[in-house]
């Protein structure tokens, strides 16, 4: 039987195939808008909404009203659509990158080329800089009493992946001996040898993300052309088989042009190595746009609602047939759900 979804679900796909919000009132925000160097709005600003007091959803804030159907009216709190009241919505303050969670970027420089990615787009344009152990701790207690449930670690790799594993290390250890287990940590590494998933292990983290990005072969050689497909897969296995089950993650990204069959036989695959994916819209930024499509023969679109709720039907399936429970991390993107629609949480 066909599953019933929330109102509030489809709201949220529907919000994610645009993407993007305009402001009324923007200087009325009660908090500043986010500025990512890592992630899927990297390079944009952006908010994060609860709406119906329900859903979370993370948008990129545009400054033309015609750019968007959709727009938040500050004073009001309300998120109108074609100039229609459609929901209330609140702003949800962001600690550093999504709310309740420091996500902090190590390093926001990267010698490799991932088509999709802005990363290495923006590197031109941000002063070089990596956030050292101390650094990272220092910021963390700036934000510890205001409700900071995580912290979670990410990194462009700055001159190899043993370099960038080692640095990550580091800042595990130190935020391990600083706050002890009061706060769980979630990395999310480029691993190219099962030694770095070792080693952020035995360093101390809690989870782990290691990302798939595509389970067509034929675009991942297009969009990650630097890296090889198969050794990618068993490094994210290997991760699973360490951290164990729920305690390991994934992007898939969809919208690069795959077949919708690879999306959900990727989310399988995952489950079946005890690993719950994240199935990530892609965001056609202005940084990377010509780029990817340029690589991919323009095949590159934003998913629409129904896809997205569509996958996320069948993922949920998925993870019920394995077992395993998003409800259980405590890091990263599956607790944070700002970009994508999550089984188990918005469905
Ligand atoms: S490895 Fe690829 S996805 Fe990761 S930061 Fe570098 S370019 Fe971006
Ligand atoms: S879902 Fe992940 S990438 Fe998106 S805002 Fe939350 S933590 Fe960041």
């Amino acid at each position: 039987m066909q599953e019933e979804i929330p109102q509030t679900t489809r709201a949220k796909a529907e919000l994610l195939e645009n993407g993007a919000i305009f402001v009324k009132n923007v200087k009325e925000l009660p908090f500043i808008a986010d500025h990512s160097t890592a992630g899927p709005t990297t390079g944009q600003k952006s908010i994060f909404l609860r709406f119906n007091d329900e859903k979370l959803v993370r948008l990129a804030l545009v400054e033309t009203q015609s750019k968007t159907p959709y727009t938040f009216d500050v004073e009001r709190k309300m998120i109108q659509r074609n100039g229609i009241d459609w929901f209330p919505a609140k702003q949800v303050k962001s600690l550093l990158h999504c709310p309740e969670q420091t996500f902090l970027n190590l390093d926001s420089n990267c010698i490799y080329h991932c088509k999709f990615c802005a990363t290495p787009v923006i590197q031109s344009h941000v002063s070089h800089r990596i956030l050292k152990p101390q650094i990272v701790t220092r910021t963390i207690k700036r934000v510890a009493n205001q409700g900071l449930s995580a912290v979670a670690l990410t990194t462009g790799v700055f001159t190899s992946p043993t370099q960038s594993v080692k640095h990550m290390c580091r800042v595990v250890k130190a935020i391990r001996k600083e706050f002890g287990d009061s706060l769980p940590i979630g990395v999310e590494p480029f691993v190219q040898e099962e030694k770095h998933v070792d080693m952020l292990y035995d360093a101390g983290a809690d989870e782990i993300k290691v990302n798939v990005e595509t389970y067509d072969p034929e675009i991942f050689a297009i969009v990650c052309s630097e890296f090889d497909y198969k050794n990618n897969l068993k490094m994210v296995r290997y991760a699973g088989k360490i951290f164990g089950e729920n305690r390991a993650c994934s992007n898939i990204i969809i919208g690069l042009g795959e077949k919708e069959e690879k999306v959900d036989q990727g989310a399988e695959a995952l489950a079946d190595w005890g690993i719950i994916a994240s199935l990530r819209p892609i965001n056609l930024s202005p940084l990377i746009e010509s780029q990817l499509q340029q690589a991919l023969n323009n095949r590159a679109t934003r998913p629409s609602a129904q896809r997205l709720i569509t996958h996320a039907i069948k993922h949920k399936e998925i993870l019920k047939e394995k077992g395993l429970d998003v409800t259980k991390f405590r890091t990263m993107c599956l607790k944070c759900t700002g970009c994508d629609i999550v089984p188990q949480r918005d469905l």
